[in-house]
């Protein structure tokens, strides 16, 4: 039997969160969601007026973060399980991408999800229990030409993923990355931000690889609703899993890239090990 739980998961308006938020609801958990408007907030709250409680937070607002997890801890339920899902992708060239676009992308990606674990741990340490799901991606382990600053986010993202589970495994904490492939939201639509073309040099590499990405938005192949699913499977399990990848094409690209690099460790072993003694 599904045990009701509360979940507090950030960025409910659309996509991942919106579809995960939306089946926890259908299965009798309690799902507070975070926005950024006033709008957002009460369609989410429409959902569900006695299971779907809004909040407004932007999660780089770093300074607001603490009493926003305090208060909900108060005033709705204790927060079984935290879902850092809010996030965007960047595309751009790294030589051509500003230092600043790469700061807001950790700034979202990365430090926003650490301060939200870093607010709702010392509740979870105290009650001994408590899941963490980081929503990262296929390119926390994959890369490709022009997403230079997001699969650095995400691959940062599944680093300090998979270092806290070993802390607070103790403390009966679980910690899950999960790592989708290509899903029909809104990341390569109206969430991506694009820093525009300056050196032509780039234009064979990348020009194919942005045209792709604006004509599959929309079309990818996988279903957020069976996310939901699969990441509400995991929230279930007596042993969550430390990394969850999501689609068949996040499991090819995954293992061929794990597999390349076992390779290229061979192929390297002697000179690897010379450096001993
Ligand atoms: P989405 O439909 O664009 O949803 C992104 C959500 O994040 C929105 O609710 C958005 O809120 C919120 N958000 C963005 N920046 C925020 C900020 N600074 N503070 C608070 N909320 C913020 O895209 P999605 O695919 O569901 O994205 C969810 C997560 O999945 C992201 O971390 C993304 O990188 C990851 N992911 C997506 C795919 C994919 O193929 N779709 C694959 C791998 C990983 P607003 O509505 O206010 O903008």
């Amino acid at each position: 039997m599904q045990i009701s739980k509360t979940l507090l998961i950030t960025g409910v308006s659309s996509g991942f969160g919106r579809a995960l938020a939306q089946e926890a609801l259908t299965v009798g958990h309690k799902v507070v969601g975070t926005v950024r408007s006033v709008q957002a907030r009460r369609d989410f709250e429409s959902l569900a007026p006695h299971g779907a409680f809004g909040r407004i937070l932007d999660v780089t607002d770093f300074d607001a973060i603490d009493s926003v997890v305090s208060e909900i801890e108060a005033n709705v339920s204790p927060i079984d399980v935290l879902v850092n899902n809010a996030g965007y992708g960047h595309e751009g060239i790294m030589e051509e991408s500003p230092l600043s676009e790469m700061r807001r992308q950790f700034d979202v990606n990365v430090f926003g999800s650490v301060a939200m674990m870093k607010a709702v741990l010392p509740f979870m340490r105290t009650r001994r229990r408590g899941h963490i799901l980081n929503i990262t991606s296929m390119g926390g382990f994959i890369t490709m030409p022009g997403i230079a600053y997001y699969c650095g986010s995400k691959f940062a993202l599944e680093g300090i993923s998979e270092a806290l589970s070993k802390e607070v495994k103790q403390f009966g904490i679980a910690v899950t990355a999960v790592a989708p492939g290509s899903f029909r939201t809104d990341w390569a639509g109206r969430s991506m931000t694009r820093t525009a073309r300056s050196i032509v040099d780039y234009d064979d590499v990348f020009d194919p690889v942005r045209k792709a990405r604006e004509e599959k938005s929309g079309k990818q192949l996988g279903d957020p609703r069976k996310a939901a699913r699969a990441m509400l499977a995991a929230i279930a399990a007596d042993s969550p899993p430390v990394h969850l990848l999501l689609g068949s094409d996040a499991l090819g690209l995954v293992r061929g890239k794990l597999s390349a690099l076992d390779d290229e460790i061979r192929a390297w072993e002697s000179v690897t090990v010379s450096t001993d003694g």
